[in-house]
Protein backbone atom coordinates (compact mmCIF):
# COMPACT_ATOMS: atom_id res chain seq x y z
CA UNK A 1 0.00 0.00 0.00
CA UNK A 2 1.65 3.66 -1.07
CA UNK A 3 1.78 6.02 1.14
CA UNK A 4 -0.60 9.42 0.66
CA UNK A 5 1.31 10.88 -2.04
CA UNK A 6 0.76 14.29 -4.07
CA UNK A 7 -1.61 12.13 -6.94
CA UNK A 8 -3.62 11.25 -4.31
CA UNK A 9 -4.56 14.62 -3.67
CA UNK A 10 -4.46 15.59 -7.45
CA UNK A 11 -6.98 12.57 -8.24
CA UNK A 12 -9.41 12.12 -6.24
CA UNK A 13 -11.51 8.70 -5.99
CA UNK A 14 -14.09 9.91 -9.16
CA UNK A 15 -11.21 10.98 -11.44
CA UNK A 16 -9.70 7.69 -11.46
CA UNK A 17 -12.48 5.55 -11.64
CA UNK A 18 -13.16 7.71 -14.88
CA UNK A 19 -9.92 6.97 -16.17
CA UNK A 20 -10.02 3.07 -15.00
CA UNK A 21 -13.14 2.61 -17.19
CA UNK A 22 -11.46 4.67 -19.83
CA UNK A 23 -8.63 2.03 -19.62
CA UNK A 24 -10.24 -1.17 -19.59
CA UNK A 25 -12.70 0.46 -22.43
CA UNK A 26 -9.55 0.55 -24.47
CA UNK A 27 -8.40 -2.49 -23.58
CA UNK A 28 -11.05 -3.98 -24.52
CA UNK A 29 -10.76 -2.35 -28.04
CA UNK A 30 -7.72 -2.67 -29.39
CA UNK A 31 -6.84 -1.90 -33.19
CA UNK A 32 -3.66 -1.78 -34.84
CA UNK A 33 -1.50 1.12 -35.96
CA UNK A 34 -3.00 3.55 -38.03
CA UNK A 35 -6.25 1.54 -37.73
CA UNK A 36 -7.27 3.46 -34.62
CA UNK A 37 -10.18 4.74 -36.01
CA UNK A 38 -12.64 3.57 -32.92
CA UNK A 39 -9.93 4.78 -30.26
CA UNK A 40 -9.67 8.16 -31.84
CA UNK A 41 -13.51 8.68 -32.10
CA UNK A 42 -13.71 7.37 -28.46
CA UNK A 43 -10.49 9.87 -27.33
CA UNK A 44 -12.55 13.00 -28.98
CA UNK A 45 -15.63 12.33 -27.20
CA UNK A 46 -14.06 12.04 -23.85
CA UNK A 47 -12.72 14.97 -24.34
CA UNK A 48 -15.41 16.54 -25.65
CA UNK A 49 -17.45 14.82 -22.13
CA UNK A 50 -14.16 17.59 -20.80
CA UNK A 51 -15.70 20.78 -22.66
CA UNK A 52 -12.49 20.76 -25.06
CA UNK A 53 -12.51 20.48 -28.20
CA UNK A 54 -10.40 17.77 -30.30
CA UNK A 55 -9.19 17.73 -33.91
CA UNK A 56 -9.09 14.14 -35.26
CA UNK A 57 -7.73 13.05 -38.60
CA UNK A 58 -4.19 13.74 -37.95
CA UNK A 59 -1.69 12.02 -39.38
CA UNK A 60 -4.60 9.57 -40.55
CA UNK A 61 -6.13 8.77 -36.70
CA UNK A 62 -4.00 11.25 -34.72
CA UNK A 63 -6.16 13.49 -32.03
CA UNK A 64 -4.70 16.55 -31.00
CA UNK A 65 -6.76 19.28 -28.68
CA UNK A 66 -5.54 22.38 -27.22
CA UNK A 67 -6.83 24.30 -23.75
CA UNK A 68 -5.52 27.61 -22.25
CA UNK A 69 -5.39 31.31 -22.98
CA UNK A 70 -6.07 31.57 -26.79
CA UNK A 71 -2.91 34.85 -26.45
CA UNK A 72 -0.09 33.11 -24.50
CA UNK A 73 3.58 32.78 -24.75
CA UNK A 74 4.24 28.88 -24.39
CA UNK A 75 2.77 26.09 -25.44
CA UNK A 76 3.49 22.87 -24.19
CA UNK A 77 3.14 18.97 -25.40
CA UNK A 78 1.92 15.86 -23.78
CA UNK A 79 1.57 13.15 -25.62
CA UNK A 80 0.49 9.70 -25.17
CA UNK A 81 0.52 6.79 -27.63
CA UNK A 82 -2.66 4.86 -29.43
CA UNK A 83 -1.92 1.69 -30.86
CA UNK A 84 -1.87 -2.27 -29.51
CA UNK A 85 -0.36 -5.53 -30.95
CA UNK A 86 -1.04 -7.98 -33.02
CA UNK A 87 -1.41 -10.52 -30.08
CA UNK A 88 -3.50 -13.08 -28.58
CA UNK A 89 -4.10 -11.87 -25.02
CA UNK A 90 -4.69 -14.55 -22.51
CA UNK A 91 -4.52 -12.68 -19.37
CA UNK A 92 -7.87 -13.75 -18.48
CA UNK A 93 -8.70 -10.19 -17.57
CA UNK A 94 -12.47 -9.56 -17.29
CA UNK A 95 -12.20 -6.58 -19.78
CA UNK A 96 -9.62 -8.41 -21.80
CA UNK A 97 -9.39 -7.91 -25.67
CA UNK A 98 -12.59 -8.30 -27.27
CA UNK A 99 -10.80 -8.57 -31.06
CA UNK A 100 -9.23 -11.62 -31.74
CA UNK A 101 -5.46 -11.47 -32.56
CA UNK A 102 -5.17 -7.75 -30.93
CA UNK A 103 -4.06 -6.45 -27.61
CA UNK A 104 -2.90 -3.37 -25.93
CA UNK A 105 0.01 -5.64 -24.48
CA UNK A 106 2.59 -1.98 -23.55
CA UNK A 107 0.60 -0.27 -21.36
CA UNK A 108 -0.91 2.46 -24.63
CA UNK A 109 -4.69 2.12 -23.20
CA UNK A 110 -3.16 3.09 -20.33
CA UNK A 111 -1.82 6.03 -21.34
CA UNK A 112 -4.12 7.40 -23.16
CA UNK A 113 -6.66 6.85 -19.89
CA UNK A 114 -3.80 9.08 -17.74
CA UNK A 115 -3.27 11.76 -20.81
CA UNK A 116 -7.30 12.16 -20.44
CA UNK A 117 -7.18 11.97 -16.61
CA UNK A 118 -4.71 15.32 -16.99
CA UNK A 119 -7.06 17.14 -19.08
CA UNK A 120 -9.72 16.67 -16.77
CA UNK A 121 -6.99 18.25 -14.34
CA UNK A 122 -5.64 20.92 -16.26
CA UNK A 123 -9.28 22.41 -17.74
CA UNK A 124 -9.62 23.27 -13.92
CA UNK A 125 -7.13 25.31 -13.54
CA UNK A 126 -6.45 28.75 -14.29
CA UNK A 127 -3.33 28.33 -17.10
CA UNK A 128 -0.52 30.93 -17.75
CA UNK A 129 -0.07 28.62 -21.67
CA UNK A 130 -1.32 26.68 -23.49
CA UNK A 131 -1.28 23.23 -23.45
CA UNK A 132 -1.84 20.53 -26.38
CA UNK A 133 -2.83 17.18 -26.12
CA UNK A 134 -0.93 14.83 -28.61
CA UNK A 135 -2.75 11.38 -29.33
CA UNK A 136 -0.31 9.44 -31.39
CA UNK A 137 -1.16 6.60 -33.71
CA UNK A 138 1.38 4.01 -34.62
CA UNK A 139 4.25 3.86 -31.86
CA UNK A 140 4.71 0.25 -32.41
CA UNK A 141 4.76 0.11 -36.49
CA UNK A 142 5.56 2.99 -39.06
CA UNK A 143 6.80 5.84 -37.04
CA UNK A 144 3.44 7.43 -35.44
CA UNK A 145 5.22 10.07 -34.66
CA UNK A 146 7.40 11.41 -37.72
CA UNK A 147 3.56 11.50 -39.72
CA UNK A 148 2.57 13.37 -36.66
CA UNK A 149 5.29 15.97 -36.82
CA UNK A 150 5.09 16.10 -40.75
CA UNK A 151 1.35 17.35 -40.11
CA UNK A 152 2.52 20.07 -37.75
CA UNK A 153 1.49 18.02 -33.68
CA UNK A 154 5.20 20.22 -32.93
CA UNK A 155 4.32 23.23 -34.45
CA UNK A 156 5.27 26.01 -32.02
CA UNK A 157 5.59 24.00 -29.23
CA UNK A 158 8.51 24.56 -26.37
CA UNK A 159 8.70 21.84 -24.72
CA UNK A 160 7.07 18.21 -25.21
CA UNK A 161 6.66 14.90 -22.11
CA UNK A 162 5.74 11.64 -22.67
CA UNK A 163 5.84 8.83 -20.17
CA UNK A 164 5.51 4.90 -20.55
CA UNK A 165 4.11 2.59 -18.36
CA UNK A 166 7.46 -0.44 -17.45
CA UNK A 167 6.38 -3.04 -14.96
CA UNK A 168 10.16 -3.73 -13.98
CA UNK A 169 9.53 -0.87 -11.78
CA UNK A 170 6.56 -1.11 -8.75
CA UNK A 171 3.81 1.32 -8.45
CA UNK A 172 5.20 4.77 -7.24
CA UNK A 173 8.54 4.68 -8.69
CA UNK A 174 8.91 6.62 -12.11
CA UNK A 175 12.44 6.99 -13.83
CA UNK A 176 13.61 10.53 -15.03
CA UNK A 177 16.76 10.01 -16.59
CA UNK A 178 18.88 13.57 -19.32
CA UNK A 179 20.74 12.19 -22.27
CA UNK A 180 19.60 8.69 -24.18
CA UNK A 181 17.44 5.94 -22.77
CA UNK A 182 15.99 4.31 -25.95
CA UNK A 183 18.19 3.55 -28.43
CA UNK A 184 18.88 4.23 -32.19
CA UNK A 185 17.03 1.63 -33.90
CA UNK A 186 17.88 1.05 -37.89
CA UNK A 187 15.89 -2.08 -39.71
CA UNK A 188 17.82 -3.44 -42.49
CA UNK A 189 16.29 -5.76 -45.07
CA UNK A 190 19.43 -7.04 -47.54
CA UNK A 191 18.24 -9.41 -50.78
CA UNK A 192 20.94 -11.97 -51.65
CA UNK A 193 20.52 -13.08 -55.76
CA UNK A 194 22.70 -15.78 -56.78
CA UNK A 195 20.75 -18.56 -59.41
CA UNK A 196 18.55 -21.72 -58.78
CA UNK A 197 19.81 -25.82 -59.33
CA UNK A 198 19.68 -29.13 -58.83
CA UNK A 199 20.39 -29.59 -54.63
CA UNK A 200 22.95 -32.30 -56.26
CA UNK A 201 24.94 -30.34 -58.67
CA UNK A 202 25.61 -26.96 -56.68
CA UNK A 203 28.47 -26.75 -59.04
CA UNK A 204 25.89 -24.73 -62.02
CA UNK A 205 24.46 -22.59 -59.32
CA UNK A 206 24.99 -19.63 -57.11
CA UNK A 207 23.36 -21.06 -53.87
CA UNK A 208 22.06 -17.98 -51.57
CA UNK A 209 21.46 -19.34 -48.64
CA UNK A 210 24.97 -20.56 -47.94
CA UNK A 211 25.74 -17.07 -48.88
CA UNK A 212 23.33 -15.33 -46.52
CA UNK A 213 24.79 -17.88 -43.67
CA UNK A 214 28.33 -16.71 -44.26
CA UNK A 215 26.66 -13.07 -44.09
CA UNK A 216 24.82 -13.47 -40.57
CA UNK A 217 27.78 -15.28 -39.28
CA UNK A 218 29.61 -12.55 -40.26
CA UNK A 219 27.40 -9.84 -38.78
CA UNK A 220 27.35 -11.05 -35.34
CA UNK A 221 31.72 -10.08 -35.44
CA UNK A 222 30.21 -6.32 -36.17
CA UNK A 223 29.31 -5.46 -32.08
CA UNK A 224 32.38 -7.96 -30.78
CA UNK A 225 35.08 -6.34 -32.98
CA UNK A 226 33.81 -2.99 -34.07
CA UNK A 227 32.48 -1.15 -31.31
CA UNK A 228 33.74 -0.16 -28.31
CA UNK A 229 32.53 -2.38 -25.70
CA UNK A 230 31.23 0.48 -23.47
CA UNK A 231 28.72 1.43 -25.94
CA UNK A 232 25.66 -0.96 -25.81
CA UNK A 233 24.92 -2.45 -29.14
CA UNK A 234 23.15 -5.20 -31.03
CA UNK A 235 22.58 -6.63 -34.23
CA UNK A 236 19.69 -9.34 -34.84
CA UNK A 237 18.31 -11.06 -37.89
CA UNK A 238 14.88 -11.89 -36.78
CA UNK A 239 14.14 -13.35 -40.42
CA UNK A 240 15.20 -15.15 -43.32
CA UNK A 241 13.01 -16.27 -46.01
CA UNK A 242 14.76 -18.53 -48.81
CA UNK A 243 13.93 -21.73 -50.89
CA UNK A 244 11.52 -24.07 -51.93
CA UNK A 245 11.82 -27.10 -50.99
CA UNK A 246 14.93 -29.83 -49.86
CA UNK A 247 16.48 -30.02 -53.65
CA UNK A 248 16.34 -27.05 -55.34
CA UNK A 249 19.35 -24.63 -54.47
CA UNK A 250 17.60 -21.38 -53.67
CA UNK A 251 18.50 -18.19 -56.39
CA UNK A 252 17.34 -15.79 -53.87
CA UNK A 253 17.32 -15.38 -49.80
CA UNK A 254 16.17 -12.37 -47.87
CA UNK A 255 16.87 -11.32 -44.53
CA UNK A 256 15.45 -8.83 -42.28
CA UNK A 257 17.31 -7.47 -39.12
CA UNK A 258 17.45 -4.54 -36.81
CA UNK A 259 20.83 -2.87 -35.41
CA UNK A 260 20.13 -0.64 -31.99
CA UNK A 261 22.96 1.27 -30.68
CA UNK A 262 23.47 3.82 -28.17
CA UNK A 263 25.67 6.10 -29.37
CA UNK A 264 26.12 7.94 -32.41
CA UNK A 265 29.82 6.70 -32.88
CA UNK A 266 28.84 3.13 -32.56
CA UNK A 267 25.82 3.56 -34.97
CA UNK A 268 27.92 4.78 -37.50
CA UNK A 269 30.51 2.08 -37.51
CA UNK A 270 28.02 -0.60 -37.46
CA UNK A 271 26.12 0.87 -40.64
CA UNK A 272 29.36 0.97 -42.45
CA UNK A 273 29.96 -1.85 -41.30
CA UNK A 274 26.89 -3.38 -42.50
CA UNK A 275 27.60 -2.36 -45.71
CA UNK A 276 30.93 -3.04 -45.87
CA UNK A 277 30.17 -7.05 -45.51
CA UNK A 278 26.86 -7.09 -47.70
CA UNK A 279 29.38 -5.40 -50.20
CA UNK A 280 31.73 -8.46 -49.46
CA UNK A 281 29.64 -11.05 -49.47
CA UNK A 282 28.86 -10.73 -53.46
CA UNK A 283 32.40 -11.03 -53.91
CA UNK A 284 32.82 -14.25 -51.56
CA UNK A 285 30.38 -16.05 -52.39
CA UNK A 286 29.32 -14.79 -56.17
CA UNK A 287 25.76 -13.94 -55.37
CA UNK A 288 24.18 -9.75 -55.57
CA UNK A 289 23.36 -8.20 -52.66
CA UNK A 290 21.13 -5.35 -52.10
CA UNK A 291 20.89 -3.20 -48.54
CA UNK A 292 18.10 -1.05 -47.38
CA UNK A 293 17.03 0.57 -44.33
CA UNK A 294 13.69 1.49 -43.98
CA UNK A 295 11.95 3.55 -40.83
CA UNK A 296 15.08 4.52 -39.17
CA UNK A 297 14.41 5.64 -35.63
CA UNK A 298 16.41 8.11 -34.06
CA UNK A 299 17.42 7.72 -30.48
CA UNK A 300 15.07 9.43 -27.68
CA UNK A 301 17.62 12.03 -26.03
CA UNK A 302 16.27 13.67 -23.02
CA UNK A 303 17.42 17.22 -22.84
CA UNK A 304 18.83 18.45 -19.50
CA UNK A 305 16.29 21.17 -18.90
CA UNK A 306 12.96 18.92 -19.35
CA UNK A 307 14.47 16.00 -17.51
CA UNK A 308 14.70 18.78 -14.35
CA UNK A 309 11.20 19.86 -15.05
CA UNK A 310 10.07 16.21 -15.30
CA UNK A 311 12.07 15.51 -12.12
CA UNK A 312 10.32 18.38 -10.14
CA UNK A 313 6.95 17.37 -11.71
CA UNK A 314 7.80 13.67 -9.88
CA UNK A 315 8.52 14.75 -7.08
CA UNK A 316 5.40 16.65 -6.52
CA UNK A 317 3.73 13.18 -7.58
CA UNK A 318 5.54 11.26 -5.81
CA UNK A 319 8.26 11.46 -2.89
CA UNK A 320 11.77 12.07 -3.91
CA UNK A 321 13.21 8.84 -3.00
CA UNK A 322 11.01 7.57 -5.67
CA UNK A 323 12.36 8.86 -9.01
CA UNK A 324 14.76 6.54 -10.13
CA UNK A 325 17.37 6.21 -13.16
CA UNK A 326 16.73 3.95 -15.46
CA UNK A 327 20.77 3.43 -15.57
CA UNK A 328 22.11 2.40 -18.97
CA UNK A 329 20.06 3.41 -22.39
CA UNK A 330 17.52 0.72 -23.17
CA UNK A 331 18.34 -0.90 -26.64
CA UNK A 332 14.17 -0.48 -27.03
CA UNK A 333 12.99 1.79 -29.77
CA UNK A 334 10.68 4.96 -28.92
CA UNK A 335 9.37 7.23 -31.88
CA UNK A 336 8.71 9.78 -29.26
CA UNK A 337 12.67 10.72 -30.53
CA UNK A 338 11.46 12.24 -33.38
CA UNK A 339 9.36 15.45 -31.00
CA UNK A 340 12.84 15.22 -29.57
CA UNK A 341 14.72 16.28 -32.82
CA UNK A 342 12.14 18.82 -33.17
CA UNK A 343 11.48 20.31 -29.73
CA UNK A 344 13.10 20.40 -26.24
CA UNK A 345 11.67 17.58 -24.23
CA UNK A 346 11.52 13.93 -21.83
CA UNK A 347 10.27 10.63 -21.75
CA UNK A 348 9.78 9.10 -18.36
CA UNK A 349 8.87 5.51 -16.90
CA UNK A 350 5.95 4.79 -14.71
CA UNK A 351 6.30 1.83 -12.57
CA UNK A 352 3.17 -0.41 -12.53
CA UNK A 353 4.45 -4.09 -11.60
CA UNK A 354 0.97 -6.59 -10.66
CA UNK A 355 2.83 -9.39 -10.12
CA UNK A 356 5.67 -12.45 -10.68
CA UNK A 357 2.63 -14.12 -12.86
CA UNK A 358 2.26 -11.21 -15.21
CA UNK A 359 3.78 -11.53 -18.26
CA UNK A 360 6.44 -8.50 -19.71
CA UNK A 361 5.08 -5.96 -22.09
CA UNK A 362 4.57 -7.37 -25.71
CA UNK A 363 3.27 -10.71 -24.06
CA UNK A 364 0.01 -12.28 -24.02
CA UNK A 365 0.13 -11.83 -20.46
CA UNK A 366 1.16 -8.37 -19.80
CA UNK A 367 -0.82 -6.14 -17.60
CA UNK A 368 -0.18 -3.31 -15.62
CA UNK A 369 -1.30 -1.74 -12.10
CA UNK A 370 -4.14 0.28 -12.73
CA UNK A 371 -2.58 2.65 -9.69
CA UNK A 372 -0.73 3.97 -12.12
CA UNK A 373 -3.31 6.08 -14.32
CA UNK A 374 -3.47 8.56 -11.50
CA UNK A 375 0.28 9.00 -11.09
CA UNK A 376 0.72 9.60 -14.46
CA UNK A 377 -1.94 11.67 -14.98
CA UNK A 378 -0.70 13.70 -11.31
CA UNK A 379 2.32 13.66 -13.12
CA UNK A 380 1.22 15.43 -16.90
CA UNK A 381 -0.51 18.21 -14.88
CA UNK A 382 2.91 18.61 -12.64
CA UNK A 383 5.14 18.79 -15.75
CA UNK A 384 3.24 21.53 -17.27
CA UNK A 385 2.96 24.14 -13.80
CA UNK A 386 6.10 22.92 -13.08
CA UNK A 387 7.17 23.93 -16.64
CA UNK A 388 5.21 27.22 -16.01
CA UNK A 389 7.01 28.21 -13.06
CA UNK A 390 10.73 27.24 -14.85
CA UNK A 391 9.44 29.60 -17.43
CA UNK A 392 8.60 32.77 -14.73
CA UNK A 393 11.86 32.20 -12.65
CA UNK A 394 14.23 32.50 -16.05
ZN1 LIG B 1 5.44 -1.55 -27.38
ZN1 LIG C 1 4.78 1.14 -25.89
Amino acid sequence: MLKESGYQQMVGAELFEWMRKIRRHLHQSPELSFQEFKTAAYICEKLSELGISSQPGVAGTGVIAEIGPAESDWIIGLRADMDSLPIVERTGLPFASTVAGRMHACGHDGHMAMLLGAAAILRKMDLTGRVRFIFQPAEESGNGAEKMVEEGAVEGLDAIFGGHIDTHYCTGNMTVDEGIICAYADPFTIRLKGSSGHAARPHEAKDSIVAAAGLITALQSLVSREVDPNQAAVVTVGRVQAGETHNVIAEEATLEGTIRSTHPEARSRLLTGLERMVLGISSLYAVTAELEFPDFLPAVCNSASAAEVARKAAAAVISKENILSQGPSSLGGEDFSFYLQRVNGCLVRFGANVSAETGPAHSSTFDFDEAVLAIGAAWYAQVVLAFSQERVSL
